[in-house]
C-alpha cells in the first residue's frame, strides 16, 4: 500500500465562516491537492496511488489531555469555548477592540470551530499512522501543524498542539516510543518545545525568522513567570533577515546536530512555507526564500529522513495569502516520488 497524502476537505478550516480575516485562502489544501494531481497525473500516477481515502477518526478528551492542561481542556470543551478560540486567534486587541475580525460577517458560531479543529488534529494523528504503516514510510496532511498551542493556551492562530497530540497518542498506544519534531515554518514552534521540554522521548528543531513573533512577546507573562513561548527547542536555529543565502547551510547543519541522537520511531515535519518570498502575513516578512529555496529546504528534510529509514509524518502549518499553495507542490510531489521508488536521492 502507498497512500502518502490525507486530504480531508470536512477538516479544512475555513476561517472566513466565523468573519476571522486572517489571510489563509480558503481553498488553501483544495488547490495544492489539485495541483499536485495534475503533475502526478502527467507522470501517470492516478490518484488511488497516492491520495488516501480518509476513514473515519475520532479524538477523545483524554487524547487532548496528554498535552493541555485540564484548566484548558475543562474551557475548551465547555462555556469557556469562545474565549479560547477569541484568544488563540488573537481577535480582540489591548485595547478590547476587535482586530482582524469582523464577527458581523460570520455565517457560523465560533464554537462550531472545535469540531473541525479536532478533526483537525485527528487527521495528524493518522497520518503518523500512515507514516509507520505504509511502505514508502511518508504522509503528508494537507492541514495540522498548529505549533504555537501550549499546554494551558492557545495563540498564534492555534487552538490545541496536533502535533504533540499525535504523538502522544501514538506512544500511548505502544506504535511509537521516540519522535522528533523538525518545524521549518517561519514561526519558531514554540508551543511544541515548551509542551516536549523535559520529555526526553520528544526531541525538538526550530528553524526560524530570529526577530518577530512569538520572539517578540514581554518575556515575562502576567503572573510574573518566563512567558512559555521562549522555552528553547533542543535546537533552535534562528535566521535574522538577510542571512537568507546561509538558511540551507544551517538547516543541513542542525539536522546533522540531531542526527546523532539516536534513531527515532517517527519524525513529524511542521512544514509551514510562510518564509515565502510571496507569503500574504505581514509578519513574515523577516525572512523571504525564494520557491526554489523552499524546495531544497524540503528535498533536504525530506532525505534526512528518508535514508534513515525513518518514518514521516509532515503537517502543512504556516502560509499565508493566495500564493501559499505553490511552494507545496514541488515538495510534495518530490516526496511521494521518492516514497515509490521514482526517484534516485
Ligand atoms: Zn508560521
Amino acid at each position: 500500500m502507498w497512500p502518502m497524502v490525507l486530504y480531508d476537505p470536512d477538516s479544512h478550516i475555513s476561517l472566513q465562516d466565523y468573519g476571522i480575516l486572517i489571510p489563509v485562502a480558503p481553498d488553501r489544501s483544495a488547490r495544492v491537492f489539485s495541483e499536485l494531481a495534475g503533475r502526478l497525473a502527467k507522470r501517470g500516477l492516478s490518484r488511488d496511488r497516492w491520495a488516501i481515502e480518509p476513514p473515519p477518526v475520532e479524538l477523545t478528551r483524554e487524547d487532548i489531555l496528554r498535552a493541555h492542561s485540564p484548566g484548558f481542556v475543562e474551557r475548551l470543551y465547555g462555556d469557556g469555548l469562545e474565549q479560547v478560540m477569541l484568544e488563540a486567534f488573537e481577535l480582540i486587541d489591548d485595547e478590547g477592540r476587535p482586530h482582524r475580525y469582523a464577527p458581523e460577517t460570520a455565517t457560523r458560531p465560533m464554537t462550531d470551530l472545535l469540531a473541525t479543529v479536532l478533526q483537525w488534529t485527528a487527521r495528524s494523528y493518522q497520518a503518523g499512522v500512515e507514516a509507520l504503516s505504509n511502505t514508502g514510510k511518508f504522509c503528508y496532511h494537507l492541514g495540522g501543524g498548529a505549533h504555537h498551542g501550549h499546554a494551558a493556551f492557545g495563540h498564534g492562530f492555534c487552538v490545541v498542539n496536533d502535533i504533540v497530540v499525535a504523538i502522544r497518542k501514538l506512544q500511548a498506544e505502544h506504535a511509537v516510543r521516540t519522535a522528533w519534531v523538525i518545524d521549518i515554518d517561519a514561526h519558531k514552534g514554540d508551543g511544541t518545545a515548551a509542551l516536549a521540554a523535559g520529555d526526553d522521548s520528544i526531541q525538538t528543531l526550530s528553524i526560524h525568522m530570529a526577530s518577530g513573533w512569538p520572539l517578540d512577546l514581554p518575556p515575562t507573562g502576567a503572573d510574573g513567570q518566563p512567558h512559555p513561548s521562549f522555552t528553547p527547542s533542543d535546537y533552535d536555529i534562528p535566521i535574522a533577515t538577510g542571512e537568507e543565502g546561509e538558511y540551507l547551510s544551517r538547516l543541513e547543519t542542525g539536522l546533522a546536530a540531531l542526527g546523532t541522537h539516536s534513531r527515532p520511531d517517527i519524525a513529524y515535519v511542521v512544514g509551514g512555507v510562510d518564509p515565502y518570498e510571496h507569503d500574504g502575513l505581514p509578519s513574515t516578512q523577516g525572512l523571504r526564500l525564494t520557491i526554489e529555496q523552499l524546495t531544497e529546504r524540503d528535498r533536504l528534510t525530506f532525505d534526512f529522513l528518508h535514508d534513515r529509514g525513518i518514518p514521516q509524518a509532515w503537517l502543512m502549518a504556516g502560509g499565508y495569502g493566495e500564493r501559499a499553495w505553490e511552494p507545496y507542490v514541488p515538495s510534495i510531489e518530490y516526496a511521494v516520488l521518492r516514497s515509490l521508488g521514482q526517484l534516485a536521492g
